[in-house]
């Protein structure tokens, strides 16, 4: 009885670790994050794919306008050529001013996003170590519990066949019936497998009984040890 009872309470530590509590609130809230950083980086991408088509526009005008600018310089050209030439250079320019000031506009709100995508990935960052740290505890906890559990199963095993056989089939079925264990002690009245009072009359009969004899509970069907 005292074997099994050791059995449950290890098997019973070993899927109720403070450690795997831990863990599945870590999940939870790194999985918040995860879906923080997503949703940051979906924001970001319109954003930086405008910033670099108009990056792309104002590198484009300013080669054009130095182009100008060179043809102009070198330039044997007659009069109204040179004044569409100039003409020209002064709209680029404008176009350029206007694509560089939309640059800054979208540069501006670029940083913002990308600093928020950083800080989600450092807040995350303690908290996928803990984890990985964790399910190596839990692991190794585990382990241990597990050769506790070998080492009180063939101890079991040993007490069991030491019982005899009529005996150790009521217990056998009592412990399939009510699980934990197949035998209870009765302590201040009550059986200490289901915790329940016995009746007084069932009260009377298990302090009544001979030495090697044995009644179950009425409750629980356990075997009641003196
Ligand atoms: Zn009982």
């Amino acid at each position: 009885m005292e074997v099994d009872r050791w059995i449950d309470r290890v098997s019973s530590q070993k899927t109720h670790l403070p450690e795997i509590t831990e863990l599945a609130t870590l999940e939870s809230d790194l999985r918040g994050l995860l879906k923080d950083l997503h949703a940051a980086e979906a924001g970001l991408v319109p954003v930086k794919s405008d910033f670099e088509s108009v990056s792309r526009e104002s590198a484009r005008l300013k080669g054009r306008a130095s182009d100008l600018d060179a043809t102009l310089a070198a330039s044997t050209a007659n009069a109204r050529e040179l004044t569409a030439l100039q003409s020209e250079l002064t709209h680029v320019r404008e176009l350029l001013a206007t694509s560089e000031d939309r640059e800054l506009e979208l540069l501006l709100e670029l940083e913002p996003r990308e600093e928020d995508i950083e800080s989600i990935k450092r807040r995350a960052q303690p908290g996928v170590a803990r984890r990985s740290e964790l399910i190596d505890v839990i692991a190794q906890l585990q382990a241990t519990l597990d050769e506790e559990l070998v080492s009180l199963r063939g101890d079991r095993e040993e007490r069991h066949e030491a019982v005899p056989m009529a005996l150790r089939s009521r217990y056998d079925v009592a412990m399939t019936r009510a699980g934990t264990s197949g035998a209870a002690q009765v302590v201040e009245g009550r059986c200490d497998g289901c915790r329940l009072a016995l009746a007084p009359l069932d009260f009377d009969r298990f302090k009544a009984q001979a030495l090697d004899t044995f009644m179950d509970c009425p409750e629980c069907g356990r075997v009641l040890l003196p």
